[in-house]
């Protein structure tokens, strides 16, 4: 899918209203659920810098997440601290961070959101670790009050029993007096509350009796030593039930009371009741670790457990990871719409779940619309392989959809391995690459991870990483190829071809790289610099050529995506004219796969420089779809028949087969109005059969290799 003009990124001051406009919603919205002392409008200009950090983090190149984790802390620290306060902040990032941010400017919308959705995942983790930091210094506080509260209650034992009553009422912490049969002497309204009983009914139950189920031996190894005299205190959290069948959740602290002589006498337990924090705990942790479309766990649970799993200490357990991503999604959501994708999406969980039943399993969802199935202790490839060839089958079976039945398919990558061998980025690295071997094979099939592929892919990877800063420190250069006119042996012009002269692996065709940069976008840059470049030798050959020659023209060869790029018209006319170069010095190369299926509005900007006096060449013709019906209403002027064709040509005598092609296209493209130009001429036989057949023009070893432009001056000159 192409986005219009309307989705890119607008001007900065923009962007700032945006954002603005973005934190008076949020403001809005949580405002309600905070615990702040600031106005609404303070609490507005304190968003807005969150707002700007995020939609920095959203937009940066390289993208990292981190920044939200910040961003969570500073919420809590800004008192943003009710239980609904979390899903509220990630909801609205979740609407509004794209759109107010300035939409998704140079991301692709997919993209953006997937940032998005990784950065409200680090605010949830940053606001759940920070809140746990604030509960743990509280219950610190607590803990000094607490023991404060029992000297004052042991002095009071000793000294009055008014003062002691006094300190026991006021108390807002639970606090109970039971002997050491644990019987209880005494409880106080702030403990009964918690209890949902009365003061009286709580002075007749026997602390043993609120034992709960959940209890860990531990608090009961504890509580066995504070009783026989062998400790002083001590501190857990722990459990109650209530007599509605509800848990208390209280953090307790039970310390032993002596009596003058040292014997121990009473037990004095101080209670706050947690339930409502961990609770909110739970939650956050729930939502911070799990995907809210599908229920499933999300890429943090994911990492946390693989980090686990790898992690292993014991010898000789194995791991086994299908990484899975859906052949296609974006195109259902392009066509049907994100309500139908999503639906997808949760049918896709529950097949996927319905295949992984056992507690060693782990399906998550780490991606718009990818998952995986992390597997704890195979018994080995078998196990793994049975199991992604089971989500194909399940996948296979059509889902139901809005009344439609949508079929999915999926590309797999797997890895399984020995636990200790790989780190988890290693592991997700492969299995990411793998999976895209398998889309590239076809799609819906699962693949191995292999580390020779891996390496060929970390290749790849590399280098397109480096591109950008390549054009920036001019690592690139171009080389000049001539084109000879058949009729009189001359130099007509030259096609231009770059190179990248790479710090480590030296001197790369551009086979190597221009797919890459085809593929990142950076093609549109790298391809206006090669523009300016041979327009600027075009421009150069110009004042050194005599009065009466023809001016040399240069050829320069487009990809698709420059020639989908809307300032291609713009951008040309500004480098001709800045060179002070007539258009028709300048001949622009399309391969004829790259038009194959463009309507007239696609081909509007290459007419547009045809009728201005640009040439236009069809590159490698002959390999695409040929349709030489539709040669007519294309904008070309010239056909360059692809070295396939003329190969046959090298031999003695000449392969009768391409003679006749050869000849027939000649034919056909001069009835069109078209000029010929071969590629790859090698011998001087082969050259001497092309002019016979009416070409009107060469490009070969056979003339010249691609040279530096001085060098094909020199050349050039001496041959005329
Ligand atoms: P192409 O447009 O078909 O360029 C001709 C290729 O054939 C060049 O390879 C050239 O060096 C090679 N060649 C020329 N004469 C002969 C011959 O007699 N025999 C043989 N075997 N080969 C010959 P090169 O330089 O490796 O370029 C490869 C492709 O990279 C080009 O194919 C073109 O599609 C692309 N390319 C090169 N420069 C640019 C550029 O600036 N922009 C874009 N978008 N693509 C470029
Ligand atoms: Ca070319
Ligand atoms: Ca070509």
């Amino acid at each position: 899918m192409t986005h219009s003009q309307n989705d890119r990124a607008p001007a900065v001051s923009e962007d700032d209203d945006g954002l603005r406009r973005f934190a008076t919603v949020w403001a809005r919205v949580v405002y309600q659920a905070t615990q702040t002392s600031m106005t609404r409008h303070e609490f507005e200009e304190f968003l807005h810098p969150l707002a700007t950090r995020l939609n920095d983090a959203l937009h940066a190149q390289p993208f990292s997440a981190l920044p939200g984790y910040d961003v969570g802390e500073t919420l809590v620290a800004g008192h943003c601290t009710s239980p609904e306060a979390l899903p509220q902040i990630l909801g609205v990032l979740d609407s509004y961070l794209v759109l107010y941010g300035g939409g998704p400017g140079d991301l692709d919308i997919d993209e953006a959101r997937s940032r998005c959705a990784r950065l409200q995942h680090t605010v949830a983790a940053g606001f759940s670790r920070s809140l746990r930091e604030r509960t743990r210094s509280e219950q610190e506080s607590l803990s000094r009050a607490a023991l404060a509260a029992q000297t004052a209650v042991e002095e009071a034992l000793h000294a009055s029993e008014t003062r002691f009553r006094t300190v026991f009422k006021d108390a807002t912490i639970g606090i109970s007096i039971a002997d050491m049969d644990g019987r209880i002497r005494d409880a106080n309204g702030a403990l009964a509350r918690m209890f949902g009983r009365s003061e009286d009914e709580m002075r007749r139950r026997n602390v043993n009796e609120l034992v709960h189920p959940d209890d860990a031996p531990e608090v009961w190894r504890l509580h066995r030593e504070l009783v026989r005299g062998e400790r002083d205190h001590y501190r857990v959290e722990k459990p109650y039930h209530r007599p509605d069948g509800t848990v208390l959740w209280t953090n307790l602290t039970v310390s032993l009371l002596r009596d003058a002589e040292g014997e121990p006498r009473y037990q004095l337990s101080l209670m706050e009741d947690i339930t409502e924090r961990r609770l909110l705990h739970l939650r956050l942790r729930y939502e911070a670790t799990h995907d809210e479309l599908t229920g499933l766990p999300n890429r943090t649970l994911f990492a946390e457990r693989l980090e686990r799993v790898l992690g292993s200490s014991e010898e000789e357990r194995r791991f086994g990871l299908c990484y899975l991503d859906i052949d296609g999604f974006k195109a259902v959501n392009d066509s049907l719409g994100h309500a139908v994708g999503d639906q997808l999406l949760v049918s896709v969980a529950e097949r996927l779940q319905s295949c992984t039943p056992g507690p060693d399993h782990l399906v998550a969802r780490i991606g718009g619309d990818e998952f995986v199935v992390l597997i704890s202790d195979p018994s080995g490839r078998e196990e793994v392989t049975e199991l992604a060839r089971q989500a194909l089958a399940a996948l296979a079976t059509p889902i139901s959809v809005d009344g439609r039945e949508l079929s999915v398919r999926a590309s797999i990558g797997i890895v399984e391995g020995r636990a200790g061998d790989l780190d988890p980025a290693e592991v997700l690295r492969s299995a990411d690459i793998t999976m895209y071997r398998a889309k590239d094979s076809g799609g819906n099939r699962y693949e191995f991870a292999d580390p020779d592929s891996d390496a060929r892919a970390i290749d790849r990877h590399s280098l397109t990483n480096h591109l950008p800063a390549a054009l920036e420190r001019d690592e690139f250069f171009l080389e000049y190829q001539p084109l000879i006119r058949m009729s009189d042996g001359r130099v007509d012009g030259a096609e231009a071809l770059v190179r990248w002269e790479h710090p480590v692996h030296g001197r790369l065709g551009p086979d190597r790289f221009i797919p890459l940069a085809e593929h990142t976008g950076l093609i549109v840059p790298l391809g206006r610099w090669v523009l300016e470049q041979a327009v600027a030798q075009a421009c150069g050959w110009r004042e050194r050529s005599g009065a009466g020659d023809q001016p040399l023209r240069v050829n320069v060869n487009l990809s698709p995506r420059q020639l989908h790029h809307p300032d291609l018209v713009p951008d040309t006319i500004a480098v001709l004219e800045s060179a002070g170069v007539p258009p028709s010095s300048l001949c622009l190369e399309v391969t004829e796969s790259a038009l194959i299926g463009a309507d007239e509005d696609e081909l509007k900007p290459l007419r547009q420089l045809a009728e201005l006096g640009v040439e236009i060449a069809l590159d490698d013709f002959g390999t695409g779809y040929s349709n030489l019906a539709n040669l007519r209403r294309l904008p070309a002027t010239t056909l360059k028949l692809d070295r396939s064709f003329t190969q046959g040509l090298q031999r003695h005598p000449a392969d009768p087969v391409d003679v006749t092609f050869v000849e027939g296209i000649v034919s056909l493209a001069h009835a069109l109005g078209l000029a010929v130009t071969v590629e790859g001429v090698e011998t001087e036989h082969q050259a001497e059969r092309l002019r016979e057949l009416g070409c009107d023009t060469a490009q070969g070893w056979f003339y010249a290799r691609p040279v530096a432009a001085d060098d094909f001056v020199r050349g050039w000159t001496a041959s005329a």
